[in-house]
C-alpha cells in the first residue's frame, strides 16, 4: 500500500482511477477544484468501493482547491507525514482540457496546466517526492505523422492546448535531467477515452458547452440534443468521417495503476511516455452505427462543415506501453457505447439532479 497525491481525481478519468487504487489498497489524498467535476463523486465512489464505509474514510482523502494554491499543496504533503502516510507519488490529472478554450483563453491554459504543474513539482522536490504519473495526450503529435503514431512520432501540437502538455513533458524531462535526484517520470499519452464505468455510478460529466464527440453522442441519444452535427464527411477516410482511437476509461484507468506499480517498483530513475490506446481507428460512422445496433436507438445526425483543427486520422501503437506495462486494452467500442450509454440513462444530467 502506498500513499498517492492525485490531482483532479474528481474528474472523468480521475474518479476511475481513484476507484482502482482505493481497491488496491492505496491511501489517497485527492485535490480538485471542482472547476469541472462535482464533490457528489465522493459518494458515488464510496457506493462503488468494495471494503466497507471505515476502510473508505480511512484510504480517501478529498480536499477541495487548486494546484495553483502553494500553501494548500504544500499543506497536504506536511499532514500527509504528520498522518504516518507521506505521500510517495502523484498522479497528475487536474487541468483544463477543451481545444476550443485553449485558443479563445491561452494565458489560463498556460496558467492551470503548466503554471498548476510547476507549482506542484516544486513542492514535490521539497518534500522528496519525485515519483509524477502525468496526462499528457495523442494532441502533443504532429499532424504530419503518419498513423499508427508511435511515442518517437514528431512531437508538434497544433494548438495551444497541446503546447502546454508538451511543456509539462519538458519539464518532467528536464527535471529527470537533475544528476542525483532520481525522478521516475511517466507521461501517459491518452487517445480518446470513452465508456464509463459498468455500474453506471461515475462517467464522464462535462460541464457548459460539450465539445467532444461521445457525450453529445448520448445527449442526442438520450433527446437532450435533437441531432449529432458530424464535423465533414469529406476527409479522406473510408467513410468520408474521422477516426480515432477510442479507449474504455476503464481500461485508462488500469493503465494508471499498472504505471504507478511500475515507478514505484522501479529502483533507479526513469523517464518514460507511453501511448494509451487501443491501435485500432473507428470513423465517426462506426462509432454511432455501433452504438446504435448495441443500445438499440436511432441517432439523427447531419453532415456539418469541418471543425477548424481537427485531422483526418488519429490512432496509434500500444506496443511499447503493452510491453512495458503488461497493459493491454479488455473491452471494446461495443462495451464502451453501452457502458456509456448506461451512465448517460441512469444520470441525464451528469452528478446535477
Ligand atoms: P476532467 O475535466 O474530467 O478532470 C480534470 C479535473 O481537474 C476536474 O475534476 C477539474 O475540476 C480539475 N481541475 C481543473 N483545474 C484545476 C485546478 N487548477 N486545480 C485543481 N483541480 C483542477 O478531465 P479528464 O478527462 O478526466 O482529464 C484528466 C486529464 O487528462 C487532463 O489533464 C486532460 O488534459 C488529460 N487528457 C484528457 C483527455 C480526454 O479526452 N478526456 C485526453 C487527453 C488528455
Ligand atoms: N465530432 C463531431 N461532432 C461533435 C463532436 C466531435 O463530428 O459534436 C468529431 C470531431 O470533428 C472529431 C471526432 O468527432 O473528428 C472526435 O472529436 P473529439 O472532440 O471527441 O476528440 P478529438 O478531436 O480531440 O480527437
Amino acid at each position: 500500500m502506498s500513499s498517492i497525491l492525485i490531482t483532479g481525481g474528481a474528474g472523468f478519468i480521475g474518479s476511475h482511477t481513484c476507484l482502482q487504487l482505493l481497491e488496491e489498497g492505496h491511501y489517497l489524498y485527492i485535490i480538485d477544484s471542482f472547476v469541472n467535476s462535482s464533490p457528489q463523486i465522493v459518494e458515488r465512489i464510496e457506493r462503488l468501493f468494495s471494503k466497507g464505509h471505515e476502510k473508505f474514510e480511512e484510504q480517501f482523502n478529498l480536499i477541495g482547491g487548486d494546484i495553483r494554491d502553494k500553501i494548500l499543496i504544500e499543506n497536504i504533503f506536511k499532514s500527509s507525514i504528520e498522518n504516518k502516510h507521506a505521500i510517495e507519488a502523484v498522479i497528475h490529472f487536474a487541468g483544463l482540457k477543451s481545444v476550443e478554450e485553449s485558443t479563445l483563453n491561452p494565458s489560463l491554459y498556460w496558467d492551470v496546466n503548466v503554471g498548476g504543474s510547476i507549482n506542484l513539482v516544486k513542492i514535490m522536490e521539497k518534500y522528496n517526492c519525485r515519483t509524477i504519473v502525468f496526462s499528457s495526450s495523442a494532441t502533443v503529435y504532429s499532424t504530419d505523422n503518419k498513423c499508427p503514431l508511435s511515442e518517437d512520432s514528431q512531437i508538434k501540437p497544433s494548438n495551444t492546448y497541446g503546447q502546454t502538455k508538451v511543456t509539462v513533458e519538458n519539464l518532467l524531462m528536464s527535471l529527470y535531467n537533475i544528476k542525483g535526484e532520481d525522478w521516475k517520470i511517466i507521461n501517459l499519452r491518452y487517445f480518446n477515452p470513452i465508456g464509463a464505468h459498468p455500474s453506471g455510478l461515475i462517467g464522464e460529466n462535462p460541464r457548459g458547452k460539450i465539445n467532444n464527440l461521445f457525450p453529445y453522442l448520448n445527449q442526442v441519444a438520450s433527446g437532450q440534443k435533437k441531432e449529432l452535427r458530424i464535423f465533414g464527411n469529406d476527409w479522406p477516410t473510408k467513410d468520408g468521417t474521422c477516426i480515432r482511437d477510442y479507449v474504455h476509461i476503464m481500461d485508462l484507468a488500469e493503465a494508471h495503476c499498472l504505471a504507478l506499480k511500475y515507478l514505484l517498483q522501479k529502483g533507479k530513475s526513469d523517464f518514460l511516455s507511453l501511448n494509451i490506446c487501443t491501435g485500432k481507428g473507428t470513423s465517426i460512422l462506426e462509432l454511432m452505427r455501433h452504438f446504435e445496433s448495441v443500445n438499440s436507438c436511432k441517432i439523427p445526425y447531419v453532415f456539418v462543415d469541418r471543425r477548424p483543427g481537427d485531422i483526418a486520422i488519429s490512432f496509434a501503437s500500444n506496443d511499447l506501453t503493452s510491453s512495458t506495462l503488461k497493459w493491454s486494452p479488455k473491452r471494446n467500442i461495443s462495451d464502451m457505447c453501452i457502458d456509456g450509454w448506461r451512465w448517460q440513462q441512469l444520470n441525464p444530467n451528469g452528478f446535477e439532479k
